[in-house]
């Protein structure tokens, strides 16, 4: 019914070198996987990811997208320029950017309906503070993040919904399967609020410390339709073993 799907999010890493490589790695061995995968990269590098991933089934995201249209925004890309160079994914509301660029829910929710007018399917992540967490506030945050894109783009137009508890990216420290399955649970009720079809067949991710070792369990969860992966996706071999984790139907 749902379509599991990993994506690699590469943060600020890579060289051209480097990319062509992984790549090379990454398409001799995903032929024996059961899920769709995309790899989000920084943007100076996603027309070489178009060229080098042409005629294959792995697509090619940016990690954000600018709320302009054009203009006078200095350092900035539009969603009408990911769609010139071919991106199909873009990652909105990485609690990196939440964080570091103070990205509101709001900017990220412009930054969704952007995307999807060029036709651009957003990766929505959505995920709570360990103060949060702490302050037994994770379902009421996670679901104002939420909410506030289904208020301007329908679920039916996301690519998938990425829980990420901030306190698990990238510090080793995962969420037990129970704990995310209980959040994904949460995240699907709201989406069957939204629109009960789109629910069924949109993807929600787990992401936060994601490796080899503990992916399969993660994705063994009935709310848990794949992954979006930081520092096990920087190998092609890792990142390979993470997608391996997901069964045959
Ligand atoms: C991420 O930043 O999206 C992420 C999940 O990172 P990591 O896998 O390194 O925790």
């Amino acid at each position: 019914m749902r379509q599991p799907i990993v994506i690699a999010n590469w943060k600020m890493n890579g060289s051209a070198e480097a990319n062509r490589l992984w790549v090379e790695s990454f398409l001799n061995l995903k032929a024996d996987l059961h899920c769709r995968t995309a790899v989000c990269a920084p943007f100076v590098y996603l027309s070489q990811m178009v060229e080098l991933l042409k005629g294959t089934d792995v697509g090619v995201g940016a990690e954000t997208v600018s709320v302009a249209d054009k203009g006078a925004f200095t350092g900035e890309i539009s969603a009408s320029m990911l769609k010139d160079i071919g991106v199909t994914y873009c990652i909105v509301g990485h609690s990196e950017r939440r964080t570091i660029w103070h990205e509101s829910d709001e900017n990220v929710a412009e930054q969704a309906e952007k995307l999807v007018a060029q036709g651009i399917a957003p990766v929505v992540c959505v995920g709570e503070t360990l103060e949060e967490r702490e302050a037994g506030k994770t379902e009421e945050v996670v679901l104002r993040q939420l909410r506030a894109v289904l208020a301007r783009v329908p679920a039916a137009q996301f690519a998938a919904v990425a829980y990420e508890p901030v306190w698990a990216i990238g510090t080793g420290k995962t969420a037990t399967p129970e704990t995310a399955q209980e959040v994904h649970a949460a995240i699907r009720a709201a989406l069957t609020e939204a629109d009960a079809a789109a629910a069924q067949t949109l993807p929600i991710l787990y992401g936060g410390s994601v490796k080899p070792a503990n992916a399969r369990e993660l994705f063994l969860q009935p709310d848990i339709d794949g992954g979006l992966i930081g520092g096990a996706a920087l190998k092609a071999e890792d990142f390979h073993s993470v997608c391996a984790a997901i069964d045959a139907d």
